[in-house]
Order: structure tokens, then sequence, then C-alpha cells
């Protein structure tokens, strides 16, 4: 048969587009998900087992429907956890949320529209000659589709330099897979490369497990994410500048978040805005924001709940954690010990540190396409091409995929993360949810009823 839409992928951008196809497809069509993970909308962030992996959007922002914004708040009332709307869940019960709502929307659905899992790996993707897309599955079988909405999520970017890998599990190139934890000795010493939210996720993870050693975090500014405030802030908009200079951008948010009572209130104000900021900007002016202004972004923009953010600065008090700003030079394996080598940043001294293990925790947002046969395989096919910044994929303003020769092409649509060069902000659940919907809604437009 051929489906009327195949989603591929099966964390939230997957769950969402799912959820939004059952209210808007009409009567008799055919959905079918292909993901390769067993807990459908999880994906990488919300499948976590530990209660202090905490939400970093309050939890008046993390409904997964855009018509309901309170619906998250809602479900934890419900259950009797915390509901303000400055609340941070965590984030295994954001999974759970997405797993409730998604059951309860197939108890209730009409019967009309036929929804498919199919747990599997998609390898390959491929035009089919009178229109319509045709994928390989890594179990060998094959699907047909009309529409195909791709909800693949980022890599894990690859470690800053090369390595032997020969001492089995002591370099972690990709944390995601939290099994690296269960091998961690309590004493041992460890150097996590990357200082974002991903580290901080790791360190309060191993201090749950246990582990007492101490943790050396290296990455090139050595910036730490700041935190939320502890009361609800209302956002102020910025007053933008006419110019698109960064550097002149950056000076006018910089002196607007100085004259704030909360910095914080400018960021938040500029929310609404980035997409439409991103757009205006070209090129040149991106490719400058990233090499200049990405780490300063991330680390006001992506904040951590405030309980999270106290734990973490306890640990550096102790000196359980310290944080270095410097570049990785070399990191060599003798026979117990990673020995790292790093300059400091503002420097030439190179300092090094020998640790028992090293966890990389160098970020997503630019992880490339080579973390994945499926999108490797549609650029070889000409189905896509490579966003030039190493931001995902090309889409277009409506989220189609566009080929080779950057054309869009109809019925095929791309969700979350790779579409960060189009859109920027583009990784959390504010953004994707309306992507996600607009998605669906084109989509089921497209169908003649039958
Ligand atoms: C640790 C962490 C914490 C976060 N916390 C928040 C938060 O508090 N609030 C917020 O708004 N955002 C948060 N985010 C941002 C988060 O990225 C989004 O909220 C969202 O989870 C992204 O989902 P996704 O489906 O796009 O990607 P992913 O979660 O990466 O899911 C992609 C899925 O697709 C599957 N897949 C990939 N390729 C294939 C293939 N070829 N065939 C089949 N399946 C495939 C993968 O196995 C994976 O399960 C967090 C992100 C991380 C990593």
């Amino acid at each position: 048969m051929v489906y009327d839409v195949v989603v591929v992928g099966s964390g939230f951008s997957a769950i969402a587009v799912t959820i939004n196809l059952l209210r808007e497809m009409p009567a008799g069509t055919s959905i079918a998900v292909v993901g390769d993970d067993a807990g459908f909308g999880r994906g990488t962030a919300y499948r976590t087992e530990f209660h202090l992996h905490r939400l970093n959007v309050a939890a008046a922002r993390m409904s997964v429907f855009c018509d309901l914004p309170d619906d998250f708040r809602q479900w934890l009332g419900d259950r009797g956890r915390p509901a303000e709307a400055n609340a941070f869940a965590s984030r295994g019960d954001y999974g759970l949320y997405l797993r409730d709502r998604f059951a309860a929307l197939l108890r209730e659905r009409r019967q009309d529209v036929r929804l498919d899992f199919i747990r599997a790996k998609a390898t390959r993707c491929m035009r089919v000659v009178d229109g319509g897309y045709s994928f390989e599955l890594a179990t060998g079988s094959s699907l047909d589709a009309s529409a195909v909405i791709l909800c693949l999520g980022l890599g894990n970017a690859d470690l800053p330099v090369s390595h032997q890998n020969d001492a089995g599990d002591r370099i972690v190139e990709n944390p995601w897979r939290l099994n690296w934890l269960s091998h961690v000795e309590p004493e041992e010493d460890i150097c996590i490369l990357g200082s974002g939210l991903t580290m901080i996720d790791q360190v309060l993870a191993l201090r749950e497990r246990g582990h007492k050693g101490r943790i050396q975090v290296l990455s090139r500014r050595g910036l730490v994410p700041h935190s939320h405030a502890t009361v609800g802030l209302t956002p102020s908009p910025p007053q933008l500048p006419e110019t698109r200079a960064i550097s002149k951008l950056l000076h006018a948010l910089r002196a607007q978040a100085r004259d704030a009572a909360d910095w914080r209130v400018v960021m938040d104000g500029l929310r609404p805005l980035t997409q439409s900021l991103w757009q205006s900007l070209n090129e040149e002016q991106r490719s400058r924001f990233l090499r200049h202004a990405l780490a300063w972004w991330n680390v006001h923009r992506h904040r951590l709940a405030p309980p999270v953010r106290q734990r973490f600065e306890a640990l550096l008090n102790a000196g359980t954690v310290a944080v270095h700003a410097g570049y990785l030079q070399s990191m060599e394996q003798n026979d117990k010990r990673v020995v790292l080598r790093f300059r400091k940043r503002g420097g030439s001294d190179i300092k090094e540190f020998a640790v028992d293990r090293v966890v990389n925790c160098t970020g997503m947002e630019r992880a490339g396409l080579k973390h994945s046969p499926l999108l490797l395989s549609m650029q070889e096919g000409g189905l896509l091409r490579p966003d030039r910044l190493g931001l995902g994929i090309v889409v277009d303003n409506v989220s189609q995929v566009c080929d080779g020769g950057g054309r869009a092409q109809q019925g095929l649509y791309a969700v979350g993360g790779l579409t960060a060069g189009q859109f920027w902000e583009i990784t959390a659940v504010p953004d994707i949810r309306v992507q996600a919907h607009a998605v669906a809604e084109r989509i089921a437009k497209s169908i003649d009823p039958v």
C-alpha cells in the first residue's frame, strides 16, 4: 500500500506531528510512523530516568498542543505535581505526559484514519517516478508514501580532536547512550568536554549514581548556562536597530539588558522575534553570529531550572567540579588514563590533566548529516542539500525540503532541529509544536477528500 503520510522519527517532533495529523487528516487516509526507539515521543530528551533531569522550559510553555497552552500544567495538576506557570517539571514526567496524551487521542480518535507503527530505522529514501517517496528500512522491508515528514533530531557532535579509542569505554563519544554511567567507578576522575546543558545533565547523573571523584570541564569559553529567574518575569520586546550588523545588534541588546531590572526580560522578549530576525540576516551575518555570539547566546537563552543551577554551583563551590576555558590540543591514552592537553584561553600556556574517562558533551547544533545513513542517502540521491552553515538541511519557509538544486519538493517535509538553517530557534517544544501543527495542517489540506 501507499501511505498518505510517513513520519520518520520517534522523538518529540514525531509525536507532535502525529498528534496533529490524527486531528487534521481527512477520513479514509493512512499514516505510518517509522521510528527506531521503543518509547515513542521521548526521543533523546525525555527518556531519562533521573528525576533531577528537569525541563529547561517552564511548565506554562510545554503543552504539546498549540491551541491548549495550559495542557501540560493541567496534566501536572491532575497528578498532584507542582503546576505553577513557572514550575520546572522533570523531563521523565514530560515523557509520561506525551505518552498519556497520545494514548488518550488514540482511544478517542475516529476509526477512519489508519495509523501504523513500524519499529525500524529508515535507511534510504528515493523519489518514485510517478510521485511520492519510497523508503528502505533496516529490517529489509520497504514502504511507500505520498508525503513524508522527517523528524530525525540531530546527531551528537564529533570530538574536537581525533584519538584512538583502543581503551574500550574510557572515551564516551555519545553521552546520550546513558549506559556509560554504569561503567563509572565512584572515585574516577572525569573530564567533560563542553560546558552547556548536556554537561550539566551528565554531572548531575554522575552524582546521582554515586560518583565522588573530581570532574574537570573544558570548553573554549568556559561559559556555563545561566539560571531562569526564581519568579515569573514579564518579557520586554527589545528595540532592534535597523542594521543587521551582528556587532551592532549585540551592542543594542546588551545595552537594553544592562538597563533592564533583569536581563532575562530582554532575552525572553526577543523570543517571538528570533525566527524573523534570523531570516532577515544574510549568510555572512548568520555565519558571524555563529562564530562570535553562539556561546553567549546559548548560555543566556537556554537556561537552567533554578534548583539545577543551585546544585551545580554547590559542586563548583566544593571544588568537585572545575570549569576551564581553553582549546583542546590532544588527547592520548596511556595504560590507565587519558591525558588531555589544552591551551588556556587568552594565553599560550599548555596545561594538561590526566583522567580516567572523557565524556563528549560538545553539543548537537552543528552535528551535520553524517550520523544519519538516511540523510546521506537522500543527499546522494539529490533529495536534499545540507545547510551551508552546517545547521541541518535546507528547507523553505513552510518546512518543505529543498532538493540538490534548491527547489522545494512537494510532500517532503522536515520538522525540528534539522530545519535550524531556515528557522534557527527550532529545537525546543514551544517552537516545534507550532511547526508540527503547520506541517500537519498543510499536508491534510493537500489531500482530496474521498
Ligand atoms: C537533554 C535534552 C533536554 C532538553 N530539554 C528541553 C526542555 O526542557 N524543553 C524543551 O522545550 N526542549 C528541550 N530540549 C530540546 C529537544 O531537542 C526538543 O524538545 C525535542 O525533544 C526534539 O525532539 P526531536 O524529535 O526533534 O529529536 P530527538 O529527540 O532527537 O528524536 C529523534 C528521534 O528520531 C529517531 N530517528 C532518527 N533517525 C531515524 C531513522 N533514520 N529512522 C527511524 N528513526 C530515526 C531517533 O532515534 C530519535 O528517537 C532538550 C533536548 C535535550 C537533548
